[in-house]
């Protein structure tokens, strides 16, 4: 989509942008900050991951990294003394630690972002009020169960309410009768209970905020998981102009309402009739938006750099069709053949153990 220049009445964030031959610091250390920081580098700026894990993908690639937990002040400190600006390519990062962080240094995005995008409930509340979702309820304890399914009917999800990710986290129920083994299962105090969508496919948009309100955002991504875990996603996506239109409006309305600066990821499912229904978002780059780096005018890790830095945004239009694909365990084995092809753009992420199901790397197929 081209840059469509918001009309909203946020309060213009009038300070100067954080210049090329800054620092900015990035929260988390997997392949999202990697390239960010790679981002980053190419516009002249150098990046200072905050990371607990040792060895990080984005440490290789950055000026600085911190090894050290979320809860360090002394660490944390330090950090926020050594940078410009602050973003995150992991929205799981702990609250206390963002407040903490704010109060030093520019955070973006910002804190009620997060809070929202780490709590299925305040999610599915949030965009409940603005557009549809499948139908569901929260428990928190078994004696919410019965009443949460005759909500949502059966087949049905059970979620934990936090820190669910790549199907972890949740349980298919078939029927009322399996969902007390499924909640002692999942050993929580409290999630949602989700109807299964009987969708035709999933998709998902991309937009960027500006720290002065300016948005734009990306054709429409078509999704197709393999054991939970996002195996493709292409462009442009088999959908009507009314299901584009729609995720345009939710996109939109979303990053206003949560007065965003950077990125946000929304997913949803399409279903037979046209409908969309939001699943989850994401305030950063995302695995789905991966094509952009060789598909679009300009990529999302760039414009999530421009967004945090307040620089102008990037066109966003879409160069060509593109299929990516992420590239798990020991598929990255491949990579000969995967070259052979001209138009495979491969991106690796330096990772030293491919795992079975591990995200090593992705490649974008272009339509010549
Ligand atoms: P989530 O962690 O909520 O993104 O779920 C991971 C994947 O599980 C989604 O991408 C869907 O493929 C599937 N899924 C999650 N919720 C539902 C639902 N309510 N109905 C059908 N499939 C679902």
């Amino acid at each position: 989509m081209p840059l469509t220049p918001s009309t909203t009445a946020r309060e213009r964030d009038n300070t100067p942008p954080v210049p090329p031959g800054s620092v900015i610091g990035i929260l988390g250390g997997g392949q999202l900050g990697r390239m960010l920081s790679l981002a980053a580098a190419r516009m002249g700026y150098a990046c200072h991951i905050y990371t607990p894990d040792h060895d990080s993908p984005a440490s290789t690639v950055s000026a600085k990294t911190t090894v050290a937990p979320w809860d360090s002040r002394d660490h944390l400190a330090a950090f926020a003394d050594q940078v410009d600006v602050i973003t995150l390519e992991f929205e799981n990062i702990p609250l206390d630690c963002l407040d903490f962080l704010s109060q030093r240094t520019r955070v973006h995005p910002s804190r009620p972002v997060l809070e929202t995008a780490q709590d299925r409930i305040k999610e599915k509340t949030f965009f409940s009020a603005f557009a549809q979702t499948a139908p569901w309820a929260p428990v928190f304890s078994d004696n919410d169960l019965m009443h949460a399914a005759e909500v949502t009917g059966t087949p049905a999800i059970l979620k934990t309410n936090r820190l669910g990710y790549d199907g972890k986290g949740q349980i298919r129920v078939e029927t009322q009768a399996e969902l007390a083994k499924a909640w002692d299962t999942l050993k929580t105090d409290c999630a949602i209970l989700e109807g299964f969508v009987a969708f035709r496919g999933e998709a998902s948009i991309l937009i960027a905020r500006g720290r002065n309100g300016e948005t734009a955002s990306w054709d429409l991504a078509w999704n197709e998981h393999r054991n939970h875990i996002l195996d493709t996603s292409s462009v442009p996506a088999p959908v009507s102009e009314i299901v584009t239109a729609e995720a345009l409006r939710i996109a939109h309305e979303a990053a206003k309402r949560l007065d965003l600066t950077g990125l946000l990821a929304l997913e949803f499912f399409v279903t037979h009739d046209d409908r969309i229904l939001v699943n989850e978002m994401a305030p950063r780059p995302h695995n789905s938006g991966h094509w952009t780096m060789d598909g679009s005018y300009t990529d999302q890790f760039e414009q999530a750099i421009r967004a945090v830095c307040g620089l102008p945004l990037g066109d966003t239009r879409r160069r060509c069709a593109v299929t990516m694909k992420n590239v798990l365990g020991h598929d990255v084995t491949n990579w000969p053949m995967i070259l052979e092809n001209p138009l495979a753009r491969l991106h690796l992420y330096g990772k030293a153990s491919p795992r079975p199901g591990r995200k090593m790397g992705h490649i974008n197929f272009l339509e010549g």
